[in-house]
């Protein structure tokens, strides 16, 4: 099965710039671009007249399980009914232009299985299962009057409770023997966990530096959640590599990003979403109150970490039906980033983030063919991208799969 783009502004992220050229598929990759490219007998060939070709978008922080932002009504949810769900959002965020999302706890295998083998039409799932947290942390999801806890490993749920550091490398092993991508921990409080509190730090030193240690020994990484300079700084100096929203994050979180190498990925769209919906999806009030500490300050940390050379990756961290804003953290960005710099976020510094730099987020030859044909520069404005209905269409693996 062979496609050929012909005629097309090809982008090139890293560089910045278009070649004009036809760009040729052939068994999920792209194997050639140029001028004039020849087409085999069973080519199906589309004339896209000029229109740019982005790679396919990448967004480094998702939850494809979250069908309501209720996250503590997961786990009493048939997995079935909840699998139900994650194929419906998966199916949506591909007509997005999400070719790869990274899941930031929830997803598991089975999810990333049935995409890879097309059983479910979707962005190819890189998975965490559940994320680790302590006792009263943003994975445990307990109301303060329930002392009980039932984590059966098979329902659906972003967290799971492990304290100490015997118990954090047993929980960090079990997801890895699972198949892990990364590592998530809750480093910090946050909004949809109903007992703790946003300024707060979580985990011991300890705790931290054993995840990373179990991670790092599988040739894998640690993703953290936190929200202040104070939980942000912990986590970087623990080695952990990416930092999940970072809302609150000062220039000495700045300076240690950039001495260990770290990636920020700012999740914008969903403190505006929770906002303005979150309540209506599910969100419980005492969680929407708490939306009010970051909203304001993400953008101006998004800015200090750009201004700074902090590597960014586009996220969204949407939950139920917040989902359909997926792509307006794109036009959120451009306040305070360059066009360019947002489409890297979501391309080029993702793959690298999520190892795969040179085989998903850029269209050269040997990588995966995921693009996007759009109707309009999003070099000049990248609020092409944050209208689905500017896609004309979605290529993954060398398939036209909309439009
Ligand atoms: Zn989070
Ligand atoms: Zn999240």
């Amino acid at each position: 099965m062979s496609l050929l783009l012909r005629n097309a502004l090809l982008l090139d992220p890293a560089a910045g710039d278009y070649t004009e050229g036809d760009l040729r598929c052939e068994d999920g990759r792209i194997v050639e671009t140029g001028s004039g490219l020849h087409a085999a007998g069973d080519t199906r060939v589309v004339d896209v007249a000029g229109a740019p070709v982005v790679p396919g978008l990448i967004d480094a922080h998702v939850h494809v399980t979250a069908l309501s932002a209720d996250l503590a009504a997961l786990g009493s949810l048939s997995p079935s009914y909840v699998t139900a769900h994650s194929a419906r959002i998966m199916g949506q965020m591909l007509d997005r232009g999400f070719t790869t999302v990274r899941d930031a706890s929830g997803a598991d295998h089975g999810l990333a299985d049935a995409q890879a083998e097309g059983l479910i039409r979707g962005p190819r799932v890189l998975f965490c299962g559940k994320g680790l947290s302590q006792t009263g942390g943003h994975g445990d999801l307990r109301g303060r009057g329930v002392n009980q806890r039932d984590d059966h490993p098979c329902c659906a749920g972003v967290g799971r409770v492990a304290d100490g550091v015997e118990a954090v490398r047993v929980a960090a092993r079990d997801e890895l023997r699972k198949g892990a991508h990364h590592i998530k921990v809750m480093a910090s409080g946050g909004v949809a966990s109903p007992t703790d509190r946003i300024d707060s730090t979580q985990y011991s030193m300890d705790e931290l530096r054993a995840v990373v240690e179990e991670a790092r020994a599988a040739n894998r990484y640690v993703a953290a959640h936190a929200y202040t300079a104070r939980a942000v700084n912990r986590a970087l100096e623990a080695g952990v590599r990416t930092i999940e929203h970072g809302n609150l994050l000062d220039d000495s979180s700045v300076e240690l990003f950039l001495r260990h190498d770290a990636f920020l990925v700012p999740t914008l769209v969903t403190y505006w979403a929770l906002k303005e919906e979150g309540m209506a999806f599910g969100l419980p009030e005492p969680s929407w109150r708490k939306v009010d500490e970051v909203l304001d300050a993400g953008l101006r940390a998004l800015e200090r970490a750009a201004r700074g050379g902090v590597r960014l990756a586009y996220g969204s961290d949407l939950l139920g039906g917040m989902h359909r804003h997926q792509n307006q953290e794109f036009r959120l960005r451009r306040e305070v980033q360059q066009p360019i710099d947002v489409l890297r976020a979501a391309t080029t510094n993702a793959a690298e983030l999520a190892g795969l730099a040179g085989e998903i987020g850029t269209l050269a030859v040997g990588a995966r063919a995921d693009l996007l044909v759009l109707d309009g520069d999003p070099l000049e404005d990248i609020g092409v991208l944050a209208e689905p209905r500017r896609i004309r269409h979605v290529v993954q693996g060398g398939e036209v799969v909309t439009g």
